[in-house]
């Protein structure tokens, strides 16, 4: 196998274009067209993406398919076949038909190719009506927001006709399969859910009349063992695929996608636990308009980072730019967060070249991909807490992630499961992380005895591993001390070993109004009904992006400019707090515009340091009116005027000879920076101007 490190992705679409006319001499050149640029992986996409739909045509779509791994293998590219595992488009009223006619026209394709589909995705033998996941409370199949019915991973007659399908497609010599859409779009009661969980569980679902009653009691066992049931039959699911095709002697490239993942996903999807994951990426279904919403992309891809990280495998991002500048500034996005870049304008083919940022990527590699985090801060995340908590949403985490990363404190996510993991960082923040074993929770005072900071922000542990609730007096006696500070607007220092425990209040390092912070806040988080929480605001601030769909370049309406000053005015606050707490030890520091961005990252090929820098000034002011965003906004990459950048990096002891700094771009040659080094800190400076959109210190 290729270094996963050294693969670059695209996505390639196959429309009616590629499986009805396309000779293989044309298929040919599309693959050439996409080598050249320096992409050595295809992820497959097509307008047949809910492979369900199309069961009589499976065997056009797999010739098509054999078609491209010929040719993309003639170019020495390799190929991996993505489709959804279980959707089915269900044309049944004219909004759902007219869904599945416009999807079809956005991706190179139009109902009439499909002579038939309608009256088969209706008719007797539908099937969307086969194996489907049961609505909760109607009974019937449930109908998602695709227009679609999915199927249900517990239906065993849906496996075995599902890994059936798979042995066709493997046959035609893919090096990969990505399975899409593994989740529960409703909470499924179909007759093998039923079954399955009174089987395992021994629980009764609720009658449809019931089922509210007992939907998202926390407090309710039963109801918890039902979250994990849904989690369960999901990682089976995933398990079955890969025990199949090992069976089959098969060893395939497995790289998945999870669009969001620190914004609860109520779908229980969880690709992170998908068997032989060699890539993992975020796909940035719900955070498009990339020139609003990198920053929520940004916060998202420490979640990638961090679980890639455990697995030892690359992380990435796919965006789907359409021009120039949206491509630049993507990309360099994904350079800032340390991961990979894949890019495909929806529906469309390799229509941008990117050759230039994959010949940066090839020139570069060793520094760009070959790296290690340097993080001062470290966030906890827990699968548990953000699975089991009903108040994972009130959690400041993602907040104070994204003003870190504003404010250029460079962070991390790191998992409560590892302390090994933790001595990365200097500042460990517990934002509202309910779940904790006593484990954990000593493991945590360990950290602070041998020096470490804890920030604390909610009540740690006041739920213990199997999500049951502890009192403030339980909580205080496991810790040693007291959880709430005694300034419910500021916060309270005080040492703790060799380290500090710093306690937040309630209402210091979020900028929601008082009135809504006290309604959440000021309740037990376990009153709420899972999935209840009144969090508008609290949920909307860390979520900066706009919810278009992404083939649609219509404006919206957006408060994105007073989130914005949210996360730079509080945020600095946050961000200050942190900075007093590591003082002089603080080992990245740079005095930049507004939003140029900057990132540290250490290679693991040779001793340098690499500094990414990104020009997002400007991006989170919408122009026109100030209160509508649109695909079609340009980036506004402002010129730097004033001052010259500063930017200080303690080096590590091996580093202390240092001799060369310079500034690689996408366009100019290498530029040396002027530069002093003061015993073990190195300060360099960036004249103003020399940044345009992505650049790149390089210390030596
Ligand atoms: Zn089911």
């Amino acid at each position: 196998m290729t270094d996963p490190y050294e693969v670059r992705f695209t996505f390639f679409w196959y429309n009616d274009r590629e499986i009805f006319f396309d000779t293989e001499e044309e298929i040919g050149a599309k693959m050439k067209k996409t080598a050249d640029q320096g992409i050595t992986h295809l992820i497959t996409f097509s307008c047949t993406h809910f492979r369900w739909s199309y069961r009589p045509w499976w065997e056009q779509i797999n010739e098509c398919l054999a078609k491209i791994v010929k040719a993309a293998h003639t170019y020495g590219l390799k190929v991996i076949e993505h489709h959804s595992s279980e959707l089915a488009s269900y044309p049944d009223t004219p909004e759902h038909l007219e869904r599945l006619r416009k999807y079809l026209l956005d991706h190179g394709s139009s109902l009439e190719t499909w002579s038939g589909l309608v009256e088969y995705l209706t008719g007797p033998d539908s099937p969307a009506l086969k194996w489907p996941q049961i609505h909760e409370k109607t009974g019937k199949p449930n109908i998602t927001a695709y227009a679609a019915t999915n199927r249900c991973y517990n239906n065993p007659e849906y496996i075995r006709e599902y890994l059936e399908y798979l042995e066709s497609i493997y046959a035609t010599g893919v090096d990969g399969i990505m399975t899409d859409d593994v989740q529960f779009y409703c909470q499924c009661r179909c007759e093998a859910c039923r079954y399955l969980f009174k089987e395992k569980y021994g629980h009764t679902l609720p009658s449809p009349e019931k089922w509210d009653e007992w939907f998202g009691d926390m407090r309710d066992p039963a109801f918890i063992d039902w979250l994990h049931f849904r989690f369960d039959s999901i990682q089976n699911f995933h398990n079955q695929i890969k025990t199949h095709y090992n069976r089959l002697g098969l060893q395939l490239l497995r790289p998945n996608y999870i669009s969001l993942a620190i914004t609860r996903d109520w779908t229980a999807s969880s690709v992170e636990t998908v068997p032989d994951l060699h890539w993992f990426f975020q796909e940035c279904a719900r955070a498009c308009v990339l020139r609003y919403s990198w920053l929520k992309s940004l916060s998202e891809e420490k979640h990638r980072a961090m679980v890639a990280g455990q697995r030892g495998i690359p992380h990435g991002i796919l965006f789907y730019a359409y021009d120039r500048d949206q491509l630049i500034f993507s990309w360099g996005t994904a350079m800032l967060s340390g991961g990979f870049y894949i890019n495909t304008p929806e529906g469309g083919g390799c229509e941008l070249d990117e050759t230039q940022v994959r010949s940066f990527e090839k020139k570069h590699a060793g520094i760009l991909f070959h790296i290690d985090e340097m993080p001062e801060v470290g966030f906890l995340d827990s699968r548990d807490n953000r699975f089991f908590s009903p108040g994972y949403e009130m959690s400041r985490m993602e907040f104070w992630m994204q003003s870190c990363i504003v404010h250029n404190l460079p962070c991390a996510m790191l998992n409560a499961d590892l302390p090994e993991s933790w001595k990365t960082c200097r500042i460990l923040c517990l934002n509202e992380l309910n779940v904790l074993s006593e484990k954990q929770i000593d493991d945590l005072k360990e950290y602070a005895n041998d020096g470490g900071i804890l920030m604390i922000s909610g009540l740690p542990g006041n739920q213990n591993e199997k999500y049951l609730e502890r009192s403030l007096k339980e909580c205080e006696t496991l810790w040693g001390f007291h959880l709430t500070a005694s300034d419910e607007k500021s916060y309270e220092i005080f040492p703790f070993g060799k380290g500090k425990i710093c306690l937040c209040g309630k209402f210091f390092g979020y900028p929601g109004p008082e009135e809504e912070i006290q309604a959440v806040f000021g309740k037990n988080h376990l009153d709420f009904r899972f999935g209840k929480m009144p969090f508008e605001f609290l949920k909307s601030t860390p979520f900066v992006c706009a919810n278009t769909i992404r083939s649609e370049k219509s404006a919206v309406r957006s408060n994105i400019g007073s989130l914005y000053e949210g996360i730079r005015d509080i945020g600095k606050q946050v961000c200050a707090l942190m900075e007093q707490l590591l003082g002089d030890g603080c080992f990245f520091h740079a005095a930049l515009p507004e939003l140029v961005l900057a990132a540290p990252y250490r290679s693991r090929r040779e001793d340098s340091i690499t500094i990414r820098l990104l020009n997002a000034g400007d991006t989170l002011t919408p122009p026109g009116n100030g209160v509508e965003i649109s695909h079609d906004d340009p980036i506004p990459f402002p010129e730097w005027q004033g001052e010259n950048g500063l930017i200080t990096v303690r080096l590590p002891d091996t580093m202390k000879n240092v001799g060369h700094v310079d500034f690689l771009s996408l366009e100019k040659i290498p530029q040396p920076l002027p530069f002093e080094r003061n015993v073990d800190k190195l300060t360099m400076h960036l004249p103003s101007g020399l940044l345009k959109d992505f650049g790149m210190i390089y210390i030596r």
